[in-house]
């Protein structure tokens, strides 16, 4: 684990101290006792280190909850969380103490607000540089004591991101709570995101600690994910992933499995969908991260739900916007997702940004790219993962900007989403030509208007 993960919660760490030892064979080369313990408020606890190496530094990461002295002497300062860590060489261990008031809690305790995270702009120049709360809908909410950080009750966020206790009876304890909000949701679909497949920590964020042995409701509270606690993108996620498992749920319901992306600030991983997890890039040297590029999150989406749902036999590969000669099977996989990713935004719109300018921006509708002029020439066949995708937006789409033949179709999702789920038992290689096949068999539009849909990017299909 990199001190990267540190800003991400405290309760992170808890769960990494939890299996950091259970390697087995040699002792750690440092360990801290106890790993976990509460404190009151103007008192001390002593900590103990053993290291294999010395002198050995006491540090407190939060100190103004809790101070450590140079002999792991501990004082608590007020209400909270406090992470203390020893280190020695190169090594370190680290405890959490809850810090607690010297007052009991509340036994009629009451909690309400709004979740949110940040949201950065994004507009085809790339990040405004604006940031935008929006509503963490859905997502699992814990009340939780700072008297031995035990969960105290656990509800849903709503539509509008709104969460509300009932009355919480528990007064077998002192006073501290927090709310910590997670990256998780379990309905309509289970969609989780987690830090790194070795570790599988669910992201999670905590509000603000609050003294309730003085008061026994809190309400309009708004803990928020902010992009500099480097969690905000997690958030994001969640909310684009929530989207996609909405579009399908009108056609599906309950029918896609649970959901696990990974995902870690910094992280350079390519952006992609195994077949079993989706993987988003954190960030490289150049400054691409794409936690908050909504079109390539939702464009992962729509390769699981295209593996979920249907077929998709994509030898993979790289591949590009330009490529008019790919394996029709990738183009289509490709062509589906991107597709998909539209009907999920809402708009035809795709921007790749990174922390400074783009990786490229396009338009599926008018095919328009700053980046790549020739898209509109280069897009043509079924080889082509755009021209696939631009068919599919076309066929698709209810704006008639004007006379040209690809706008005249519209079909909405429905039997596009009924051709394409068909093909799970198709027996030939998944491409748009068997798409096409599939969408004659109940003509959902007159058949000549949707061949010119077709023949407009130069995709060879036949007329019955
Ligand atoms: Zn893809």
């Amino acid at each position: 684990m990199t001190s990267r993960l540190r800003p991400f919660g405290l309760v992170l760490w808890v769960l990494l101290s939890a299996c950091g030892s259970d390697g087995g064979g040699d002792p750690p080369p440092i360990s801290v006792d106890p790993i976990q313990t509460t404190l009151v408020v103007g008192e001390t606890v002593k900590l103990t280190a053993v290291a294999n190496n010395s002198p050995i530094v006491w540090k407190s990461l939060d100190s103004g909850i809790a101070t450590v002295d140079g002999n792991g002497l501990v004082m608590g300062h007020q209400i909270g969380v406090a992470r203390i860590q020893v280190t020695s060489g190169v090594f370190s261990a680290m405890a959490t103490i809850g810090v607690v008031s010297p007052a009991p809690g509340s036994a009629q305790l009451t909690l309400s607000g709004t979740a949110y995270y940040e949201d950065r702009v994004l507009n085809e120049f790339g990040f405004t540089g604006e940031r935008t709360p929006k509503p963490i809908r859905w997502a699992v909410i814990h009340v939780v004591s700072t008297d031995g950080l035990t969960i105290l009750a656990t509800a849903t966020t709503g539509a509008d991101g709104a969460f509300a206790f009932p009355t919480i009876n528990n007064s077998n304890r002192q006073a501290g709570v927090y709310l910590q909000v997670m990256a998780e949701i379990n309905s309509p679909t289970p969609i989780t995101i987690q830090n790194d497949p070795l570790h599988r920590i669910p992201y999670s964020f905590i509000s603000a600690y609050m003294d309730d042995s003085r008061q026994d409701a809190f309400s309009d509270l708004s803990p928020t994910a902010t992009v500099r606690s480097l969690i905000g993108g997690a958030f994001n996620m969640l909310d684009v992933f929530l989207k996609g498992a909405e579009t399908v749920e009108p056609l599906c319901s309950a029918c896609l499995p649970p959901l696990v992306a990974y995902w870690e600030s910094g992280r350079d991983v390519t952006t992609g969908y195994d077949g079993d997890a989706i993987f988003v890039k954190g960030g490289d040297a150049y400054g691409d991260r794409d936690e908050y590029d909504d079109a390539i999150v939702a464009h992962e989406y729509g390769h699981f739900v295209l593996k979920n749902l249907s077929r998709d036999d994509s030898p993979g590969g790289t591949h590009g916007l330009t490529d008019s000669n790919q394996d029709p099977r990738l183009s289509w996989s490709e062509g589906w997702a991107t597709f998909f990713a539209s009907v999920v935004l809402g708009h035809p719109f795709h921007v790749d940004a990174k922390d400074i300018g783009i990786e490229l921006a396009f338009d599926l509708e008018t095919l328009f790219s700053l980046k790549v002029p020739s898209l509109k020439e280069d897009a043509i066949t079924a080889r082509s993962e755009i021209a696939v995708a631009s068919v599919l937006y076309d066929l698709y789409d209810t704006d008639v900007l004007g006379p040209e033949s690809h706008d005249k179709v519209t079909l909405g999702l429905a039997p596009i989403w009924q051709a394409v789920l068909q093909m799970r038992s198709g027996t030939a290689p998944t491409t748009i030509t068997l798409f096409w096949d599939q969408l004659l068999l109940a003509p959902p539009a007159p058949v000549d208007d949707m061949f010119n849909v077709f023949a407009e990017r130069q995709i060879a299909v036949v007329l019955p």
